[in-house]
């Protein structure tokens, strides 16, 4: 797609100011829970002629022009819209109408499944190779400042809503292990009155 497309929306009023974006369907006046919109004017939904197409208002007017990051350049992640010659699996190349399993997002597109899974297997192993360099020993894995499997010594981020005791598996090498969040008790002293000092 050329990255200087710029094609007249004839349908839409160049006044018209409040526009959505839900997937490639541009939506003007959105309505909100089927009231209209506050500004009283019509909804109009438009889809771009072409993917990797959505809609910008340029010196009062609407125009389609290219939204796909690969196309401009832009170096934009998680890209809304991607043209047709840019949908693909960013490692193999095979186009997302070729998927038979669902794919996962990336900043850069999308990694296809059989991709995803040579990238875990890859991971796995040399997590697996990097462990075995040492003996394991549990006091190892014992009150860390982080949660570490035990397997593959991976480092997992764990959010403070879900701090306690459980049984985990990990995303890397697939192996289980428990969980138990260790606190260390900690004394703080104030003086009362006057500090004594004879
Ligand atoms: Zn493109
Ligand atoms: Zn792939
Ligand atoms: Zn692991």
């Amino acid at each position: 797609m050329d990255k200087n497309t710029k094609i007249l929306i004839p349908e839409i009023s160049g006044d018209w100011t409040e526009r959505l974006r839900s997937g490639k369907t541009n939506i003007w006046n959105a309505c909100s829970h089927d009231r209209p919109h506050r500004n009283g004017l019509p909804e109009v939904r438009l889809d771009p002629p072409e993917e990797g197409l959505y809609a910008e208002r340029i010196d009062g007017a609407w125009y389609w022009v290219s939204g796909c990051a690969k196309c401009n350049g832009s170096g934009e992640k998680y890209s809304y819209s991607v043209c047709e010659k840019h949908n693909i699996c960013r490692l193999c190349s095979t186009h997302r109408s070729k998927l038979t399993e669902t794919p996962w997002g990336h900043p850069e597109g999308f990694t296809c499944k059989p991709c995803q899974d040579a990238e875990d297997t890859l991971a796995k192993a040399e997590a697996l190779a990097k462990v075995a360099e040492t003996d394991y020993d549990e006091w190892d894995y014992r009150n860390l400042d982080e949660c570490k499997c035990p397997h593959c010594a991976t480092v997992i981020h764990i959010e403070t809503e879900d701090y306690g005791d459980k049984n985990m598996e990990c995303d890397t090498c697939k192996g289980l292990f428990e969980l138990t969040t260790e606190y260390s008790v900690t004394f703080t002293t104030k003086v009362i009155g006057d500090r004594v000092t004879q």
